[in-house]
């Protein structure tokens, strides 16, 4: 049981290196499960357990959500929608790859061939980043989602109302619910205690439009939930967030940092993406972290630009990063949400 006692955190082991992910059960009418766990032997049968446990199967469960389309929050969904025909929600974003993960997955490669390409990252690595990635749709199962939730749509769970917010960062599709009563937010990967939330590269919806600059969309909305006040923010990995003001100045200090270190590394000097990522993460072996920490970098650049402090620039064969002549000082991260 968490502090509300409708509502009960389900630790479910994964085959990641990263480790369980927190489901929530939530008692009530209906029966709501938010988020699922991969599509694994192991998580199936420990979901199973954490229902039992508090006397429910999966056949019973009468709401189904998921917080975003990442496989260990979205794996085991079309089995249990399969199981007890619950309707499932989520944000519209995740429509896609909740329907055809590995289809939604192809049709956005050309946008990553394109950024590696222009990062100048190596040809083996970007192919370890593919096999990473190849691996994905086998820990999910496609499913139709039933209706979309959205920002400022309210959800009763268990005996309260909670608010839906859209808040993109982690994942374009990301929601976390907020119930004002008890100050409580479920996070999902919003808010991780022990390790940063990774501004996961991605297209636009469309592919037509501009890039999503999905560290500057984070840091807004990790302010803009942090402005709630909640008293815990739960999440989808480890342990409830009880300092969520203190979580948030960490991780803008720690961005502001990387930031200015980046800044500080085109002192007279262009760098790639791949320039500038492998100085900062040298140690690297597996294709996703690899993918993650050219991630993370091109989100401290985004940040960058935003504030005037760098700016791509494209030659014959790459886009190369510049400090900007009026850039002095330090990184400002984005800190301005609040205001
Ligand atoms: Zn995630």
């Amino acid at each position: 049981m968490t502090h509300l006692p409708y509502l009960h955190c389900l630790e479910l082991p994964t085959p990641f290196p990263l480790g369980a992910v927190n489901a929530y059960l939530i008692e009530g009418d209906p029966l709501t499960l938010v988020d699922t766990g991969p599509r694994a032997d192991s998580t199936r049968a420990a979901l199973e357990a954490g229902l039992a446990a508090h006397g429910y199967r999966i056949e019973e469960v009468g709401r189904l959500i998921v917080t975003h389309h990442h496989v260990d929050h979205i794996g085991l969904a079309a089995e249990i929608v399969a199981r007890s025909g619950t309707p499932l929600y989520t944000h519209a974003y995740n429509f896609a790859w909740l329907a055809d993960y590995a289809a939604e997955r192809d049709r956005q490669q050309p946008f990553y061939h394109r950024i590696w390409q222009d990062g100048g990252v190596p040809s083996e690595i970007v192919s370890a980043m593919k096999a990473a990635n190849d691996r994905l749709p086998q820990w999910t199962a496609n499913v139709i989602a039933t209706a979309p939730l959205a920002e400022g749509d309210k959800v009763t769970l268990g005996s309260d109302v909670w608010q839906v917010y859209h808040t993109p960062g982690h994942a374009g599709g990301l929601i976390c619910l907020w119930e004002p009563r008890s100050r409580t937010l479920l996070a999902n990967d919003h808010f991780i205690r022990d390790i940063s939330s990774n501004p996961v590269l991605e297209p636009s919806p469309l592919m037509n439009g501009p890039r999503p600059r999905r560290l500057v969309e984070y840091l807004h909305h990790m302010q803009r939930m942090a402005a709630l006040d909640p008293v815990v923010a739960l999440p989808g990995h480890g342990e409830p967030v009880t300092d969520v003001a203190g979580l948030v100045k960490n991780r803008l200090t720690f961005h502001k940092r990387r930031a200015q270190r980046l800044l500080d590394s085109l002192d007279g000097q262009a760098l790639t993406l791949w320039e500038l990522t492998q100085p900062l993460f040298p140690r690297l072996q597996r294709g996703m972290d690899f993918f993650l920490a050219l991630s993370e970098v091109l989100g401290h650049l985004d940040v960058l630009e935003a504030n005037g402090q760098a700016c791509p620039r494209r030659d014959a064969d790459h886009v190369r990063w510049v400090r900007r002549a009026s850039a002095v000082g330090h990184a400002n991260g984005h800190d301005d949400a609040r205001a």
